[in-house]
């Protein structure tokens, strides 16, 4: 099992859903967590509860990661508090799903805004933090969909393709200062975001997977696991699709 005593992770947009179970599996693992939501905060204080119950030092922020000031200004107050970070876990997002035709400027402007600005926002913030350490590891949640794309979905794949592709242009510039970054880009896991989805949507979807069955939060929260890991010290740049074989 990995080990990751005595680390400290910032996990965004952990209140509820994937993020929840990466903070939960982190913490299990014995890391420190400082972690990001927006709107929810009873959803944040159940989290918090959860997390402090393993006997790790917990905070949870209430932050905008699409806002560059205010996402600044959070990963000041988590290296002031927690001294220093080892793992970033940037796996805010949203969706505004419409087909193209009808697709309006804010809904492009939003899913670029949390998922891709606010991926940057963060990593740009603690970057420095990083390559001053000499260590540090990056974990981007993406999703298939920045692979294969999906109709009803441009500015989601947009902005998660722009994931992947700054991931893999972070660990070309981070390489260096022993510096890993890496994505996850999973499939149809069970959340709020994908209850939300029209029953024909999900449906279809779900037929789509090989190994038939929805992912479930800890399939993503293992392979976060794994990367934050030393045993992981040799992975960099890598996108590894978790999701029961539906992109294959
Ligand atoms: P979710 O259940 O909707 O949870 C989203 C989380 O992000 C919440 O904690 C939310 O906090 C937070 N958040 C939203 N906007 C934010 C902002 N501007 N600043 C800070 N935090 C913000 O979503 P999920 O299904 O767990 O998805 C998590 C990640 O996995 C996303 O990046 C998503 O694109 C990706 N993903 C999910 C699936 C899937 O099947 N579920 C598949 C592929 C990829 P509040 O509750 O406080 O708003």
């Amino acid at each position: 099992m990995f080990e990751l005593t005595g680390k400290t992770a910032i996990v965004t947009g952990a209140s509820r859903g994937i993020g929840k179970g990466i903070a939960l599996k982190l913490a299990d693992l014995g890391a420190n967590i400082a972690f990001l939501h927006f709107r929810d905060g009873e959803k944040a204080d159940e989290t918090v509860k959860e997390l402090e119950a393993k006997g790790v030092k917990v905070k949870a922020y209430d932050c905008n990661v699409a806002d560059f000031a205010a996402s600044e200004q959070v990963v000041n107050d988590i290296i002031e508090e927690f001294g220093e970070v080892h793992i970033l876990v940037n796996n805010a997002g949203i969706v505004r799903d419409k087909l193209m035709l009808a697709m309006e400027e804010t809904d492009f402007d939003a899913v670029i805004a949390v998922n891709l600005k606010g991926t940057f926002n963060m990593t740009k913030h603690l970057c420095q933090h990083f390559k001053r350490k000499r260590r540090g590891r990056i974990i981007n949640i993406a999703s298939i969909v920045g692979i294969n794309g999906n109709a009803g979905q441009a500015n989601y794949a947009a902005a998660k393709a722009g994931i992947i592709a700054m991931t893999k242009s972070v660990a070309k510039e981070l390489g260096s200062r022993n510096v890993t970054a890496n994505a996850i880009a999973p499939g149809f896991i069970k959340t709020d975001m994908t209850d939300a989805m029209p029953e024909k949507a999900r449906e279809a979807a779900l037929a789509s997977i090989p190994l038939k069955r929805a992912g479930e939060t800890e399939d993503i929260a293992n392979t976060v696991a794994f990367l934050a890991s030393d045993e992981a010290s040799y992975i960099t740049g890598e996108v590894i699709k978790v999701d029961g074989g539906m992109a294959i």
